[in-house]
């Protein structure tokens, strides 16, 4: 299958980056294609703006989504958003890899989010969900975190599931523009453990990736459920 692999972490040496590694490795290892965005690397601009369109449909007023559909069509986005939309209708497989920041990704991510995940494309009218515009593709979120597992592992820990803290990016984003969506894997508390439980997790990943196909999706909407004002039939 092929891979595409968007990473976000400023620092080459850091544990994250051991992780995105092992995804690269393992994958090609296994006779996967495997792309990779490293957006630091890359310099990704992640401002959405009007510069991220080179034809205007309206050029007095930018509603951003509109603009999107319209460079979708005409193929007038900015270079650097159509090089990641051909990333993404090439792969089968999408993993974002990256440390939580404030419960969600770090602002570059969210950014890559803003401008490649494009509306024409990727969702627009009733193509979202299991009718979304990337159906047929799985997603798979990698995640660092200072936090422990035991905060985030039930309905009453201190800050809930983190499926449930992750819900714009799993479900708003992933699950929302038709990708089937894998279980997050996280790695805890990162900076504070010891270098074998470290060691363990970078085993565990490896174990996971070889997986793949045997993971149970996270269960998200289907239209199918709900009627045309999206009330649930
Ligand atoms: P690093 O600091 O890069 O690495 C940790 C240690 O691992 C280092 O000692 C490094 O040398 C070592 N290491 C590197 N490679 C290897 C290897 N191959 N094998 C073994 N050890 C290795 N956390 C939360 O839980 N929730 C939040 O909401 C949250 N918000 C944040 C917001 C901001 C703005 C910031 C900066 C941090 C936030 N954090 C939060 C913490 C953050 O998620 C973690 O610090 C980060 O995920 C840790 O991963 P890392 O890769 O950056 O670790």
């Amino acid at each position: 299958m092929n891979v595409f692999i968007v990473h976000a972490h400023p620092e080459p040496k850091s544990f994250n980056t051991a992780l995105r590694d092992l995804s690269v490795n393992v994958l090609e290892k296994e006779g996967h294609s495997v792309t990779l965005s490293d957006l630091y690397a890359m310099n990704f601009n992640p401002v959405a703006g009007p510069d991220d369109f080179r034809d205007r449909a309206d050029p007095d007023y930018l509603v951003y989504a509109l603009e999107q559909r319209h460079g979708w069509e005409t193929k007038t986005l900015a270079p650097d958003i159509l090089a990641e939309t051909g990333k993404l209708l090439w792969c089968d497989l999408l993993i974002l890899h990256f440390p939580l920041y404030w419960f969600s990704v770090p602002a570059i991510m969210k950014g890559w989010i803003d401008r490649v995940l494009v509306s024409g494309l990727t969702y627009g009218g009733r193509r979202f969900y299991d009718r979304g515009g990337l159906k047929g593709k799985r997603a798979m979120v990698t995640c660092t975190l200072g936090g422990r597992e035991h905060m985030l592992d039930r309905d009453e820990a201190i800050h809930g599931r983190l499926t449930d803290m992750l819900k714009p990016l799993l479900q708003g984003t992933l699950a929302y523009t038709g990708m089937t969506v894998l279980p997050p894997f996280a790695a805890w508390h990162v900076p504070y453990v010891d270098d074998t439980t470290r060691a363990g997790y970078l085993e565990t990943y490896a174990d996971r990736l070889a997986k793949l196909d045997s993971l149970s999706p996270v269960a998200y909407p289907s239209l199918d459920d709900f009627d045309d004002k999206m009330t649930p039939r």
